[in-house]
């Protein structure tokens, strides 16, 4: 497990790159300010967790409403456009679903998160406050096997009927949640794979199911689980010559931790990626000197959603629909 200000396990072992030869980021725009609300602490202990998180791992704290609010009113300044919150599990702290319904002043949020503690009035609350609002509320609900035999091997005994429990809870409260799984499979599986989703997904009452297939990152408990970031895994500045910056998230994101703003919702437990106690100050061009970037790099737009906007703009929340094979979002 990851602690307090080291690097995870990888990079330590195989070292980030030179930051001389390392190519840098610039923040073109703070579009999407990001929260990790809930810390690294977490009801499920995964095995392939980029951050280790865990009941008993407390090494990023939660957010209060207090915190948030402060951000909220710093982002509108900078012309921030989407939130996203994070963990750990989200739902774990105590303020979350105020926050999501103060968040819903300002622009359209996403909630990563495990769907295995919902309560009903919690959701019912959150509808509520979404039918109220100019913006849409996505939730992205995390499984990472289309059965138990391949999903709690990596997120633990009875996840998989939990989680499917917390989809037909949102739908139930007229939510259409992003299904996101990780792939642990080869690559050429995808449609198959992606197949088994929809029906699992369709016969358990979800009949507009969106599914959305993340690489991995070689962080935290999943470089235990399978191997970490070699040193050749890195991006170089010839890699980047017509490649789409935008792809980026550090390009148009930024996250906001008990300790601070970092460049990224992937690198936070790197002493590098701490760049302000304030947004206005988290500016700076970033060095993609991580293998994690590499992985950034190889899959692209990991941590975005597909919708924004209003819900006039977009329609998003309601429209639902269809599934990818897509890279997304490699969160809880
Ligand atoms: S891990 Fe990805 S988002 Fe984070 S700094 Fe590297 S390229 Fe940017
Ligand atoms: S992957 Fe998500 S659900 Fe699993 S331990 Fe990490 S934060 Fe928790």
């Amino acid at each position: 497990m990851p602690s307090t200000g080291d690097f995870p396990a990888a990079e330590t072992m195989n070292g980030p790159m030179n930051a001389p030869t390392a190519p840098t980021v610039d923040l073109t725009h703070l579009d999407h300010l990001w929260f990790q609300v809930a810390g690294t602490r977490c009801n499920l202990t995964c095995h392939h967790c980029f951050i280790s998180c865990s009941p008993r791992n407390d090494a990023f704290g939660f957010l209060s409403l207090a915190a948030v609010r402060e951000r909220l009113a710093e982002s509108v300044r900078l012309g921030v456009k989407e939130y996203y919150f994070t963990g750990g599990e989200p739902f774990l702290n105590p303020d979350m679903t105020a926050i999501l319904v103060e968040t819903l002043q300002y622009g359209p949020a996403t909630v990563l998160t495990n769907g295995t503690v919902f309560k009903d009035a919690w959701l019912a609350r959150l509808r509520d406050a979404e039918r109220e609002s100019l913006f849409s509320l996505e939730f992205r609900v995390s499984i990472d096997g289309f059965s138990p035999e391949t999903n709690d091997p990596i997120r633990g005994e009875g996840t998989f009927a939990r989680a499917l429990r917390g989809i037909r809870q949102l739908v139930d409260f007229e939510f259409l949640p992003i299904i996101t799984a990780a792939r642990t499979w080869p690559i050429e599986d995808d449609q198959p794979v992606v197949g088994r989703f929809e029906r699992m997904l369709k016969a358990s009452g979800y009949t507009r199911p969106r599914l959305k297939i993340l690489p991995t990152l070689q962080l935290g408990a999943e470089a235990d689980r399978t191997c970490g970031y070699r040193s050749s895994e890195r991006v170089t500045p010839e890699m980047l010559a017509g490649f789409d910056i935008r792809q980026l998230v550090c390009e148009h994101s930024r996250i906001v931790t008990d300790r601070g703003v970092h460049v990224c919702p992937i690198l936070i437990e790197s002493p590098d990626s701490l760049m302000a106690e304030h947004l206005a100050e988290a500016a700076a061009p970033f060095k993609l000197r991580h293998g994690a970037c590499f992985t950034c790099y190889q899959y692209g737009a990991i941590c975005s959603n597909p919708s924004s906007g209003s819900k006039s703009q977009s329609g998003e929340s309601s429209a639902g629909g269809g599934s990818t094979a897509a890279a997304d979002n490699p969160m809880p």
